[in-house]
């Protein structure tokens, strides 16, 4: 299989033509955010264009073709992840929006005692909404920790027990890049009768990603990390379990019929989809998800390791580099966090800005694991389709002469 050139594609990507600071600019924030490639904007001017209307509501034409285009990009979803159906296929506003309206979906069912399980690697919106729901109802969050820079597998298994009744994980870290083994884990989950959810924002981007193989009970991920526009992003629960959850947004879409003093709900997905949805968005995602499907995401993930092997063994050239995460490649996916010896990541980023180098520094909201890792922030250089092995190199030549320019000789 030959690998993605991103050479190819970034006549797709305008934006990445350009300069900052006098300088081509290279574009290594896409775990952040990614670029759009043109189909996906035109595909929303051609709605605002040419159909603007709001869905399910009209019986005139353009009512029908906004309608007709929002429940295609809902299907091209489903195919995309091997939903069973896309009834499983829920629009939300992004991961941060599915994973709290799961959170509290799944409130009613945590009592005093029970447990919901998550990593000490995970983004705070796979953190804040579990602890939210547990201050609620008196359940307990328990944190699974680290074993050679990888989720500790035994300390998985060690604290799965009857009480456990979510676990909620990420399928790849946003600051370690590392791929945690869902499959394996899905098992052991459904073995104590817990809910496997599954922050999908990193590797839904990346890698092939299936539901039924994965054997999940919930994913939830954005479209502006995997091409798509900002405000739309993906919640997908097993239709058995979407059917048995209430509903914890009410209004207009979601309804059935209303009484003056209740109501009853309509069918999946519209009954968790309340109000206006973002039609414009889920089309964008429904043509990112063409775009992708078109490069072939076996192709992307081949590429994506080929990148970040060189890009590994570039850093690793840098003297001073301190990349976090386990001592090797494997697992890696997309990303690679890291800290230049002596000197602060924001000093850093903005040294690498000067250089036409786009690069993200912080807590990447994950500062449990950052303060578990005993490091206040790090640098992150995360890459995508459109990046190149030149992308690379210039990252690696920026880092040296931002070491020369603190070290006074510059
Ligand atoms: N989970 C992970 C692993 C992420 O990387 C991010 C975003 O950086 C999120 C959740 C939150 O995504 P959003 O801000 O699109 O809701």
């Amino acid at each position: 299989m030959q690998p993605i050139d991103g050479r190819q594609i970034q006549k797709d990507f305008p934006i990445l033509d350009q300069q900052v600071h006098d300088e081509d600019l290279v574009y290594l924030d896409s775990a952040a955010t990614s670029q759009k490639p043109c189909a996906v904007i035109e595909a929303m001017d051609r709605y605002y264009q040419e159909i603007n209307a709001n869905v399910h509501r009209g019986v005139h034409s353009l009512g029908e073709s906004a309608t007709q285009a929002y429940e295609e990009a809902r299907r091209k979803v489903a195919s995309f992840i091997g939903a069973a159906s896309e009834r499983e296929v829920i629009f939300t506003r992004g991961t941060t929006t599915g994973l709290n309206h799961l959170a509290r979906m799944l409130e009613p069912q945590l009592f005093p005692g029970d447990e919901v399980l998550i990593s000490i690697m995970e983004h705070h919106s796979n953190i804040v909404p579990w602890q939210q729901v547990c201050q609620r109802t008196g359940a307990k969050l328990v944190y699974v920790y680290l074993k050679d820079g990888r989720l500790d597998l035994d300390d998985v298994k060690a604290k799965l027990n009857p009480a456990t009744q979510v676990v909620s994980l990420a399928h790849v870290s946003n600051v370690l890049g590392i791929e945690n083994p869902i499959a394996e884990i899905a098992d052991w989950v459904h073995d104590v009768g817990a809910y496997l959810v599954v922050d999908g924002a990193q590797s839904v981007p990346h890698l092939p990603v299936d539901v039924q193989q994965l054997e999940v009970d919930f994913l939830v991920f954005s479209g502006h990390k995997m091409m798509g526009p900002t405000g739309i992003g993906v919640l997908y629960g097993k239709e058995s379990h979407l059917k048995e959850l209430e509903p914890v947004e009410f209004g207009g879409e979601m309804i059935d019929f209303v009484f003056e003093q209740e109501s009853t709900w309509t069918d999946l997905p519209w009954k968790l989809e309340a109000g206006t949805p973002p039609i414009a968005e889920a089309i964008g995602l429904g043509a990112a998800v063409d775009y992708l499907n078109d490069l072939g995401m076996d192709r992307l993930a081949a590429q994506d390791k080929d990148l970040l092997a060189y890009l590994w063994r570039g850093l690793q050239s840098v003297e001073g580099v301190e990349i976090y995460g386990p001592p090797s490649l494997e697992g890696r996916t997309g990303l690679i966090s890291f800290n230049l010896e002596g000197l602060h990541p924001h000093d850093v980023a903005t040294a690498l800005d000067y250089e036409g180098v786009a690069v993200r520094a912080g807590h990447h909201c994950a500062q449990p694991l950052l303060s578990y890792l005993g490091v206040g922030a790090t640098l992150r250089a995360s890459l995508y389709a459109y990046n190149t092995k030149e992308d690379c190199d210039r990252l690696v030549q920026a880092l040296e002469k931002t070491k020369e320019f603190f070290n006074g000789t510059f």
